[in-house]
C-alpha cells in the first residue's frame, strides 16, 4: 500500500521538521533569554556604578568597600537568571496548570475538587517556608559581603599585616566571617530542603488521596476503573507545573534578595547635589570666604568647627596652623563641598558654594594631600588625570614644574612606566610630586595643600616645596603645615584652636603677639 507508506513517510518528515523547529526555537530562547538577562544585569550594574560616584564623603565614611563591591557584582548576578527564567517559568506553569485543570475536570469533577483541596494547604506551607528562605538568603548575601569586606581590608593592609607578622590574626578574622557564612548557608539550605521536599510530599499525598477516594468509588460502583486510571495518568500534568513553580520560587527568592540589596544603595539619595538652579562658574578669581561656619560630621557628634569666619583674597597665600585634630583638614574639605556645613555659608567669588554646580566648583579647586592616591597605570596616565585631554608636551611641562621630570626619566620606561597599584613602585616624595604635576595640569585658581610635605624626608621636601611655590603663583592658596618653615612665607597665618580662629597675621606679627603661634614656633625651634 504505497499510499499508507507515503503517509508514514510524510508523518516522519513533519516530525523531523518539528524537531528541528523545536530545537531552533529552544536554542534561540535559551541564548537570547540569557543574553537579555545579562544585558539587564549589565545596565543595572552601570546604573549602580554611576550612582556610587554621586554619593558623598559622608556615605563612604560609613561603608565598607567589600560590601559595595558585592552589591554590584554578586547581588546583581542572581537577577539575570530571574529575569530570564522567571517570566518563562510563570507563563509555562500557569498555562500547564489551567490546561491540566480543564482536562481533569472533564474526566471527573469530584476527584478534581479533591485534588484542588490540597492547593490552599500547599500555598500556606510554601508561603511560610519561602519567608524563611528569603530571610536566610538575605543573610547569606550580607555575609558574602562581609567576607569580601574582610578580604579587602586584609589585602589593602597586607604590608602592615606582614610587618606585624599578624597573618594568624587575619586568618582568624577571615575564618570567623567564613564560618558565619556557612551558618547562614545552613539556614538557607535547610528551609529550602523543607520547602521542596514538603511540596513533593503534598504531591504524593494528592495521588494517594485520589487512589483511595477513587478505589472507594469503584467499590461503591459510583466510578468506573477507566476513569480512575485516566485521571491518575493526567494528574502528572498537574504535578509538572507545581514542581516548576517550586523551582521558580527558589530562583525568585535568590534574585529578589539580591535586588533588595541592590536597591538599598540605589535608593540612597546623594546628600550633596547640585541645586536645581545651580550656576556654572566660568572665570573664577579665587576669593574664598567663610561666614560664621559651623560643622559637625554627624548630627549626634560634637561640632568640629564653630563659627569660623575668614576671608581669603584673590591670589592670597594663607597658612592654617594648629594642633593635630583641631579641624584643619575638615575646614579645607568644606571648600569643595565634600561635606555640607551645618550653619553659616561659604562663598567663592561672592557666591554661595551651594548655588554653584559641584562640577564647576570642584574643577576650580586643586587639592594636594599628605596621602597621595595614584591609580594603577603609567606615570603619564596619572598626571593626565588632572586634564584628560592633555598633550604629551603639556604632561612633560607639568612634570617639569613639579620637579618630577628628572626622576621620571630615570624610571625604566620613563613616562610609560607602570607604577603599580596606588603607586607602590614609587617613593613617597615621587608620588607627591606626581600628584602636584596633576594639579599643575588641572591649573585651578584655588589650591589647597594639606600637609603635603609632612611625610617627606628633607630632600624630597625641598623638591616638593620648590614645586609648591611655583604652583602658588597667581592663585589663592591655603597651606596647612606642621613645619612652620613652610608657613613663614605666607601673607597671613591663621591659628586654629578649639575655640575657632584664635590669631591671625603675618609671621612677624604673630611672633610679636607672643600667643599660641609664638609658642608653637618656639617649641619647634628647640627641636
Ligand atoms: P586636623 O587636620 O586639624 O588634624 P581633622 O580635620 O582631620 O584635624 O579632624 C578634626 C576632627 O574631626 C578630629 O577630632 C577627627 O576625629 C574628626 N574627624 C575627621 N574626619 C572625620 C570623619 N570622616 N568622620 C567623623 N569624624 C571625623
Ligand atoms: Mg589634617
Amino acid at each position: 500500500m504505497p499510499n499508507a507508506l507515503n503517509q508514514i513517510y510524510m508523518m516522519g518528515a513533519v516530525m523531523l521538521v518539528l524537531v528541528i523547529v523545536h530545537a531552533v526555537c529552544n536554542t534561540f530562547v535559551d541564548y537570547r533569554g540569557h543574553m537579555m538577562g545579562a544585558m539587564m544585569e549589565s545596565d543595572m550594574r552601570g546604573e549602580l556604578f554611576e550612582h556610587y560616584q554621586k554619593l558623598s564623603f559622608r556615605f563612604y565614611d560609613e561603608q565598607k568597600t567589600g560590601q559595595l563591591m558585592t552589591r554590584i557584582t554578586n547581588d546583581s548576578f542572581a537577577l539575570s537568571e530571574l529575569f530570564h527564567h522567571g517570566p518563562e517559568d510563570i507563563v509555562i506553569s500557569l498555562l500547564n496548570f489551567v490546561g491540566a485543570f480543564i482536562i481533569l475536570i472533564k474526566i471527573n469533577v469530584e476527584l478534581t475538587l479533591l485534588v484542588f483541596l490540597f492547593l490552599p494547604i500547599m500555598a500556606v506551607y510554601a508561603f511560610y517556608f519561602n519567608k524563611k528562605m528569603k530571610r536566610a538568603m538575605r543573610k547569606s548575601k550580607d555575609r558574602i559581603g562581609d567576607i569580601n569586606a574582610q578580604i579587602e581590608d586584609t589585602l589593602s593592609g597586607i604590608r602592615v599585616v606582614k610587618s606585624f607578622t599578624n597573618e594568624k590574626t587575619e586568618k582568624k578574622k577571615f575564618a570567623y566571617e567564613n564560618s558565619r557564612f556557612v551558618d547562614s548557608r545552613r539556614d538557607e539550605y535547610k528551609s529550602e530542603a523543607y520547602f521542596y521536599e514538603g511540596m513533593m510530599v503534598f504531591i504524593q499525598l494528592m495521588t494517594i488521596a485520589v487512589i483511595i477516594f477513587g478505589g472507594v468509588g469503584i467499590v461503591n460502583a459510583s466510578l468506573d476503573l477507566a476513569d480512575l486510571l485516566t485521571f491518575l495518568l493526567y494528574i502528572g500534568i498537574l504535578i509538572e507545573p507545581i514542581k516548576r513553580f517550586s523551582n521558580f520560587t527558589r530562583l525568585y527568592q535568590e534574585g529578589i534578595t539580591g535586588f533588595d540589596r541592590f536597591m538599598e544603595v540605589l535608593e540612597v539619595e546623594p546628600d550633596i547635589q547640585d541645586a536645581a538652579d545651580a550656576i556654572e562658574l566660568r572665570h573664577v578669581q579665587g576669593n574664598v570666604e567663610f561666614k560664621d561656619v559651623s560643622f559637625k560630621y554627624k548630627d549626634d557628634y560634637d561640632y568640629v568647627l564653630k563659627n569660623i569666619s575668614l576671608d581669603i583674597k584673590v591670589g592670597e597665600y594663607i597658612a592654617l596652623v594648629g594642633s593635630s585634630g583641631v579641624g584643619k583638614t575638615t575646614l579645607c574639605s568644606l571648600i569643595p563641598r565634600f561635606y555640607e556645613i551645618n550653619e553659616g555659608k561659604i562663598l567663592l567669588d561672592g557666591r554661595n558654594i551651594r548655588d554653584i554646580s559641584l562640577g564647576s566648583l570642584r574643577r576650580n579647586i586643586g587639592i594636594v594631600q599628605q596621602d597621595v592616591y595614584l591609580f594603577a597605570g603609567t606615570v603619564s596616565d596619572n598626571i593626565r588625570y588632572g586634564k584628560l585631554d592633555a598633550s604629551k608636551e603639556e604632561i612633560i611641562e607639568a612634570a617639569k614644574k613639579a620637579n618630577a621630570h628628572d626622576f621620571i626619566m630615570e624610571l625604566p620606561d620613563g613616562y610609560d612606566t607602570d607604577i603599580g597599584q596606588r603607586g607602590v613602585k614609587l617613593s613617597g616624595g615621587q608620588k607627591q610630586r606626581l600628584s602636584i604635576a596633576r594639579v599643575f595640569l588641572k591649573n585651578p585658581p584655588v589650591i589647597i595643600f594639606d600637609e603635603a610635605t609632612s611625610a617627606l624626608d628633607n630632600e624630597s621636601e625641598k623638591a616638593v616645596q620648590d614645586s609648591l611655590e611655583k604652583l602658588t603663583d597667581n592663585r589663592t592658596t591655603v597651606v596647612i603645615a606642621h613645619r612652620l618653615s613652610t608657613v613663614r612665607n605666607a601673607q597671613r597665618i591663621f591659628v586654629l584652636t578649639d575655640n575657632g580662629i584664635d590669631e591671625q597675621g603675618t609671621h612677624e606679627e604673630l611672633i610679636a603677639l607672643g600667643g599660641a603661634y609664638a609658642n608653637l614656633y618656639n617649641v619647634q625651634l628647640k627641636i
